[in-house]
């Protein structure tokens, strides 16, 4: 199915078509409806599935770039897939001049992500740790948060990041909402998934 049946705007529709997506790939035809309705979505997705566009459309598609503060959190398992993924936000985001992105991960000279911090940014792309760590030092705020990623939840589990993932949770409005991808769906994502998301809608390929 053609990208032009998706309810976007135009400008976004013309960005779609400048990148050279046309088709939606089968993750993105079964995840972006669900993902617009504003459902919380538990997908079933590999590198090279295209899942980065199928949630970061949703996550454009709904920011509210007149106002400076944090609306989405996307948490990625290594720095190399945050970068990856920010790369292509960026992409995705050519028609909308003035939305902020903001890659905070470990590695990096955390006072100067706190100072990026400070002049605000719409969604966050970061590893657990170092998100974490500024949500408790109050630099990164989350009060406004609509939607949370977890990309390649299942290396982030595997990773041992699940105690990181449920506090980055509990900074977050519980009235949010959810969207989980991971290549395999080991009883731990069942877990997660009970724990973090709402009545999830579940897509498999
Ligand atoms: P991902 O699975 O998110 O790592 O994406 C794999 C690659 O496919 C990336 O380079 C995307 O830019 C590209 N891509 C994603 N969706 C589409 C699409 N519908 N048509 C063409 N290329 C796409």
């Amino acid at each position: 199915k053609a990208f032009t049946h998706l309810p976007l705007s135009r400008e976004f529709q013309e960005n779609l078509k400048y990148l050279h997506y046309e088709t939606m790939t089968d993750i993105q035809e079964m995840s972006i409806p669900p993902i617009l309705q504003g459902l919380d979505v538990l997908a079933q997705a590999k590198t090279g599935s295209g899942k980065t566009a199928a949630f970061g459309i949703g996550l454009l598609h709904n920011m509210d770039t007149r106002r400076y503060r944090v609306q989405a959190v996307v948490l990625c398992p290594t720095r190399e897939l945050a970068e990856q993924v920010t790369a292509e936000l960026r992409r995705l985001a050519r028609f909308q001049h003035n939305i902020k992105l903001l890659k905070i991960t470990g590695g990096f000279p955390m006072h100067k992500q706190e100072h990026s911090l400070s002049h605000q940014a719409h969604i966050i792309v970061g590893t657990p740790g170092r998100v974490l760590k500024l949500l408790q030092r109050g630099s990164l705020v989350m009060d406004e948060v609509k939607m949370i990623v977890l990309d390649e939840a299942d290396r982030m589990l595997d990773m041992g990041f699940i105690d990181q993932i449920q506090g980055i949770m509990k900074f977050a409005p519980a009235k949010r909402q959810t969207l989980c991808f991971s290549a395999t769906f080991p009883d731990e994502i069942q877990a997660l998934s009970q724990s973090v998301m709402n009545e999830p809608v579940e897509v498999k390929v």
